[in-house]
């Protein structure tokens, strides 16, 4: 099977050691020639110069980069500053998020949702950046209601963003019908789903609480029993990842976005076995 087009997500590592771990990480990912690479953004502050920093690293790398930027928390200032940065260094691509503001940080900022920021990154600089957007195939935990959710994201993409990057899932029929319901409502951009390798169940539950997606519980339940069998559970969840990656390509996913948590090896073990 021909792979299609990928892209590898990190965070900013806080540590020289993370960094190095990072270099490495990249190295090994390279030879799968991906789209782009992006990079998470900490709303309310916490890692922004992180992602800058990794950006400009992998830039010089000669990859493309895409810096996620939140506006929730933020002044327009800030916003301005980050983006004319960006801009300076080349930066074409950026992935607009909300964001989520940790626990106890206040204020909600200038702008309140993703759609506001598209709008304000394209009345700003025009068609300079390529702008991915978030969806969720399961819904966002804080939507009123499916339809609510779905026209909020069709508002993102009227508001100018090209494409879209979902919420990792276990179940390809949420994604297959998020697509259609989205076209209904004449969104036409390609939507690429996010693709969360399983390697660790306790982390993996933990996520999946966090952002509101679903681990069927056949999964669950096979992860749980392997206990700490690390092994095992690596191999069946390379097993269940990469049968829904091919099903997923089979049936048009544009693209498959991996959520890497700065390792390769996941990653990279479920593109090699879809090539075969
Ligand atoms: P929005 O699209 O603004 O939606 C948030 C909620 O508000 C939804 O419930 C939506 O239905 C509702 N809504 C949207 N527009 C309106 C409107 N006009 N009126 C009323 N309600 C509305 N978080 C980070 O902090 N840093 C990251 O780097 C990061 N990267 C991510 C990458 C991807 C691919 C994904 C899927 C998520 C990422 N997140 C990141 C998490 C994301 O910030 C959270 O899920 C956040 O809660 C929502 O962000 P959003 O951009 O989807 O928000």
């Amino acid at each position: 099977m021909s792979l299609p087009e990928i892209s590898f997500e990190f965070f900013p590592p806080k540590t020289a050691e993370g960094i190095d771990k990072l270099r490495a990480t990249r190295a090994q990912l390279a030879p799968l020639k991906p789209k782009f690479m992006s990079v998470t953004f900490g709303a309310g502050g916490s890692t922004q110069q992180g992602t800058l920093d990794t950006v400009l690293e992998m830039v010089g790398e000669g990859f493309e980069a895409a810096p996620h930027l939140s506006c929730i928390g933020a002044s327009k200032e800030s916003l301005r500053g980050i983006l004319a940065l960006y801009r300076a260094h080349g930066i074409r691509h950026i992935v607009a998020l909300r964001g989520d503001l940790p626990s106890g940080m206040g204020e909600v900022g200038e702008l309140r949702y993703a759609c506001d920021l598209v709008a304000f990154v394209r009345a700003e600089h025009g068609d300079w950046f390529h702008i991915e957007v978030a969806a969720y195939p399961e819904y966002h935990p804080q939507a009123r209601s499916p339809r609510a959710d779905l026209e909020n994201f069709a508002r993102k993409v009227k508001a100018g963003a090209n494409s879209a990057i979902t919420q990792y899932f276990y179940n390809a029929d949420a994604y297959f019908r998020f697509v259609d319901d989205v076209r209904k409502l004449g969104v036409d951009v390609p939507i690429v789903p996010g693709i969360m390798p399983i390697t660790n169940y306790a982390q993996l539950m933990r996520f999946s609480e966090m952002c509101g997606a679903e681990v069927p519980k056949w999964i669950a339940w096979r992860l749980e029993n392997f206990g700490d069998d690390r092994d095992a559970i690596r191999a069946f969840g390379l097993d269940v990842v990469t049968a829904m990656c091919e099903r997923l390509v089979v049936n048009g996913a544009p693209g498959l976005h991996f959520y890497t948590l700065n390792g390769a090896a996941a990653s990279k073990a479920i593109c090699e076995r879809l090539r075969v």
